[in-house]
C-alpha cells in the first residue's frame, strides 16, 4: 500500500489518535516504533496489532519533553527497525486552567511536551534522513487551536500554535533535502483528552451543535489525512496544515 520498506515513528501512540496512526502506517506497509510515555500495556497491544498485520513493531517508552530522550528514541527506531523515514509527532498534552490561574508548572509542563517534543524529535529524526540521503516526511500533529482561540486552555493553544510554525519554518529548511514537514489539526475527536465532554451528555451535545458535520470525529479520521501525507501521493506537499475537524474551524463566531 505504498509504505513497504519504510520505518516509521509515531510519538504517543498507545491509544487515541497516535494509537490509530501507528494501525494504518503499519496496514500501509511501514514498520513502526510506537512511543509512549506511561501506557505500557496500552503501547504492547498496539505493537501486538501490528505484528498481525506482517509489520515489525516495538513499544518504546520515552518522555518526547526530555531532549536526550526524543534523541534515544530515534536512535533506538533506527537501531531496532534499520532507518527512519516517517516521523509524526502526535504526544500531546492540555491542562486546562483560566489564564488567571495558569501556574508555571503546567505551563511548563505543556509547552514541553506538545511543542519542545515536537521540536527535537523533528530535530532528531530530520537529521537522520539527511544522513540517509533519501527524503523523509515530518507530520506534527497539531489542533484546530494553533488557530483557534480556546478560553482556559492557553498554554495548550500557544503551543499547537508553535507547532504550526514549526511545520513552516522548518520545512522551508528540510525541502532541500526532500523531507516534507505538515501539519494536521484535529478538532474534537473521540478520544481520552475529550473524556470530560464525552462523558458528559450535555457538554457533549453543546459540543456536537458547534460541529457543521454533527459529530465528534474519530481517530481513524485523522489517520487517514496522516496516512496521505507521509505517503509517495503527497511529495509535493510540505509547509501545509490540514484540518479534521467537521467544519469546526468556519462555524467559529457565528453563533
Ligand atoms: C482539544 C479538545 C477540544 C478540541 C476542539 C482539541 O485540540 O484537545 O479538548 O475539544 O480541540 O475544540
Amino acid at each position: 500500500m505504498g509504505l513497504e520498506g519504510q520505518v516509521a515513528l509515531v510519538t504517543g501512540a498507545s491509544r487515541g489518535i497516535g494509537r490509530a496512526i501507528a494501525l494504518r502506517l503499519a496496514r500501509d506497509g511501514a514498520d513502526v516504533c510506537v512511543n509512549y510515555a506511561r501506557d505500557v500495556s496500552g503501547a504492547g497491544a498496539v505493537v501486538q496489532e501490528i505484528a498481525k498485520t506482517g509489520r515489525r513493531a516495538f513499544a518504546d517508552q520515552a518522555d518526547v519533553a526530555v531532549v536526550d530522550q526524543a534523541r534515544r528514541l530515534v536512535a533506538e527506531t533506527v537501531a531496532r527497525l534499520g532507518r527512519l523515514d516517517i516521523l509524526v509527532n502526535n504526544a500531546g498534552i492540555e491542562i486546562e486552567q483560566p489564564f488567571l490561574d495558569v501556574t508555571e508548572e503546567a505551563y511548563d509542563r505543556v509547552l514541553a511536551v506538545n511543542l519542545k517534543g515536537a521540536f527535537f524529535c523533528a530535530q532528531a529524526a530530520a537529521r537522520e534522513m539527511v544522513r540517509q540521503g533519501q527524503g523523509g516526511r515530518i507530520v506534527n500533529i497539531s489542533s484546530v487551536h494553533e488557530d483557534l482561540a480556546m478560553p482556559g486552555n492557553s498554554p495548550y493553544c500557544l503551543s499547537k500554535g508553535g507547532m504550526r510554525m514549526l511545520t513552516r519554518t522548518v520545512c522551508l529548511e528540510l525541502a532541500p533535502h526532500q523531507i516534507t514537514v505538515n501539519d494536521v489539526g484535529p478538532g474534537a475527536i473521540r478520544t481520552s483528552i475529550n473524556e470530560a465532554t464525552l462523558s458528559d451528555p450535555a457538554l457533549l451535545k453543546r459540543l456536537q451543535a458547534r460541529i457543521p458535520l454533527g459529530r465528534v470525529g474519530c481517530p481513524d479520521d485523522v489517520a487517514e489525512i496522516v496516512a496521505y501525507l507521509v505517503s509517495p501521493r503527497a511529495s509535493y506537499v510540505t509547509g501545509s496544515s490540514y484540518f479534521v475537524d467537521g467544519g469546526l474551524m468556519r462555524q467559529a463566531g457565528s453563533l
